[in-house]
């Protein structure tokens, strides 16, 4: 048995309302948080292996990156402002097809680096190969819904299917590990309706949520409206798409009738502002998804199109964009980004019984923030600094699955120097 505590620490929950609980203390053990309430009601489990004391930090749960492509950090920087369909197909695909299994697992290692030290905890990852991006989430002890990324329009379409399905069944359904796969058919634009339904059948089939890109431009509506007579989101319905469960990243272009589909089929949200902002994909309606109900959470996107994986800039994005798309500055309040940011990306992720809060039976995915830096002062309202003035270095800790990941910023999972050098080999030979 192993016992893990955390004493002396503000906490938000995120179970409930959105509020800062002072003298409380966190337990876990073995992974699962069996404790989180008054430090004085506390019924110790035992002597802690492992005893954190939170003095001047706030204990939260770990932030939730909804959708990203973690081993595109190799291309940061690489192919700026451009518009997105000639940014894929001349700069991304080309170099994506020579990318090598140590490219793919030290690319994906630095982007699980830059996540705990951002204080992410969960990251949903659409990419090529994911066994390899998988093993670098496994060996640094992170928590990875990993999906082999299915693009129906290349002559390998099929082979991709079997694979990515013969990975799914790997790891579905196992609550041994902190691996939670998906089926991605890249985006319907990608992807014939034929292939769209074999996926649909086969996620039915092994339990496993659908990820993929839907409504992102304005191109893709045109694209939707041509080919299925329909818009986006209404025509994955019609396809039968939400039979299945299923996280859908930007949902940009929304009426309200896609608004309604969204929310009743409980369909998964992950709302990227960064990305969209930097591709001028658009807006995305997150405030009017929210007050609809809607599952939603927050996503990076690659490091292509953001450049970083820091999602408490995505939580603060989410929060300005909103007030400026609605005309309204009450619009997608601290909190509300807090939300999203955390249990909104767990329900996103169908994770929601797992993961997202501070709560006793949940797996201890959790972070501190260290609440000492001058842009911290003084605490009127840690939601509001978390939102609006928190940076990624004032997170100290990470803990996943109840293994300390960074403690007082100290990577203890990764080797960073080795991570660093070995991504700046592959990135000089994948783009001399
Ligand atoms: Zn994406």
């Amino acid at each position: 048995m192993a016992i893990l505590r955390i004493e002396g620490a503000e906490i938000i929950t995120m179970a409930g309302e959105v509020r800062v609980e002072s003298g409380w203390t966190l337990e876990a053990v073995d992974g699962a948080i069996s404790y989180v309430g008054p430090a004085d009601e506390l019924q110790p489990a035992g002597e802690p292996d492992e005893l954190i004391d939170g003095s001047g930090c706030l204990l939260l749960p770990g932030l939730i990156n909804a959708h990203t492509h973690a081993a595109m950090t190799l291309f940061r920087g690489a192919a700026d402002d451009m518009p997105l369909d000639p940014w894929l197909r001349e700069k991304i695909w080309p170099v994506e097809a020579r990318l090598s299994e140590d490219d793919i697992y030290w690319g994906t290692m630095l982007g699980i680096a830059e996540m705990v030290r951002a204080g992410v905890t969960c990251f949903n990852d659409m990419y090529h190969q994911p066994r390899v991006g998988t093993r670098a989430a496994e060996d640094a002890g992170m928590r990875m819904c990993p999906s082999g990324v299915l693009l129906g329009i290349l002559p390998t379409a099929e082979d991709m299917l079997a694979d990515a399905i013969e990975f799914t069944r790997e790891y579905a359904g196992r609550e041994d590990c902190c691996i939670h796969p998906m089926l991605a058919p890249h985006a319907p634009y990608t992807c014939p309706r034929e292939m769209l339904e074999r996926v649909i059948a086969a996620a039915l089939d092994l339990g496993v949520p659908i990820h993929i890109h839907l409504a992102e431009t304005d191109e893709n509506v045109r694209w939707a409206m041509a080919n299925y007579g329909r818009r986006p989101v209404q025509a994955m319905d019609e396809v039968g798409l939400f039979d299945a469960q299923v996280l859908a990243a930007h949902c940009v272009h929304l009426d309200a009738w896609d608004i309604e589909i969204v929310t009743e089929r409980a369909v998964g949200v992950a709302h990227c502002p960064g990305s969209n902002l930097k591709l001028a994909s658009g807006m995305a309606p997150a405030h009017a998804l929210l007050q609809a109900g809607a599952l939603v959470g927050l996503g990076t996107d690659g490091c292509g199109s953001n450049n970083n994986l820091d999602l408490l800039e995505e939580a603060r994005l989410a929060a300005l964009i909103a007030k400026v798309r609605e005309d309204d500055p009450t619009a997608v309040a601290a909190g509300a980004a807090l939300r999203m940011a955390t249990i909104g990306g767990a329900h996103a992720l169908h994770l929601g019984e797992t993961i997202g809060s501070l709560e006793a039976g949940k797996r201890c995915d959790c972070i501190l923030v260290d609440l000492q830096a001058p842009h911290l002062q003084p605490h009127h309202s840690l939601v509001s600094h978390l939102v609006y003035a928190a940076q990624p270095g004032d997170v100290c800790t990470t803990i996943v699955d109840g293994r300390v990941l960074m403690r007082d910023r100290e990577l203890l999972t990764i080797d960073l120097d080795e991570t660093i050098a070995r991504v700046s080999e592959s990135a000089a030979r994948l783009f001399d």
